[in-house]
């Protein structure tokens, strides 16, 4: 099963991303993370993505792509894959289509999270991790059952990303207007997409998407 998760930034992606790769052993890739890890490691490609991610832009679609065609070769076993945050662009879904093709495989499903603007930049001014396990979490929304440690590893270290400032929040939600939004059109075409509120809380979100996938 290969299924992409679309929604602005602060939808909810990563959250459902984790529980549906515990709940259904599929693999989550999520081009913002490695674009992270790049960053801190220093890497050629860290320092092309860097400035444009501190903008709220995004990086060119080659950068991307590289990447997922790397993990979809390093997790040949894995039973499917869940897309978060790639493909943003008409560009990045073309050339999935194409990675998967030769690869035997399709894109299945498309899900795509809708949620209003302004509750985007709450949940993303709001939004921390653990800094050793990397559950998320929010300042009113998902708070650790005891504060200030984790639920799942039990750490006591937490960060905030420096680019979930309102302001450059603002810049990336013009970006999934302009060149994200689009992908619901492209994949409605093909008849892949359901549409999931997610202006819900988090388990009513994932029940609507468990049923969404579980629909024929
Ligand atoms: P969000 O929480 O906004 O969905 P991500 O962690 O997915 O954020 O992405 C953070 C930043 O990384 C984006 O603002 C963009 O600069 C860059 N980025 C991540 N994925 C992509 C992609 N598929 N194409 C281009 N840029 C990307
Ligand atoms: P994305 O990956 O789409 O950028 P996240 O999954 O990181 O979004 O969620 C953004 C923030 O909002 C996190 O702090 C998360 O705990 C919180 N969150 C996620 N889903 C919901 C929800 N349905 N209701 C309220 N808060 C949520
Ligand atoms: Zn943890």
């Amino acid at each position: 099963m290969i299924l992409v998760l679309i929604g602005p930034p602060g939808a909810g992606k990563g959250t459902q991303a984790k529980r549906l790769e515990d709940l259904r052993g599929l693999v989550q890739l999520s081009t913002g993370d490695m674009l992270r890890a790049a960053v801190a490691a220093g890497t050629e490609l860290g320092r092309q993505a860097g400035d444009l991610m501190e903008h709220g832009q995004l990086v060119p679609d080659d950068l991307v792509i590289g990447l997922i065609a790397e993990r979809l070769d390093a997790n040949k076993d894995a039973k499917g894959f869940i897309l978060d945050g790639f493909p943003r662009t008409i560009g990045q879904a073309e050339a999935l289509d194409r990675l998967l093709e030769t690869r035997g495989a399709q894109v299945d499903r498309t899900v795509v999270i809708d949620v209003d603007d302004d509750a985007l930049v709450v949940r993303i001014t709001g939004r921390f991790t653990c800094a050793t396990c990397g559950e998320g979490y929010h300042d009113l929304f998902k708070k650790p059952k005891e504060e200030g440690t984790c639920d799942k590893c039990g750490g006591t270290e937490f960060k905030r990303r420096p680019d979930d400032t309102e302001e450059v929040v603002r810049s990336r939600l013009k970006a999934y207007h302009a060149q994200t939004e689009p992908l619901v059109g492209y994949y409605g075409g093909q008849d892949k997409v359901r549409t999931v509120n997610g202006m819900a809380d988090i388990e009513a979100v994932q029940k609507e998407i468990d049923l969404a996938l579980d629909a024929a």
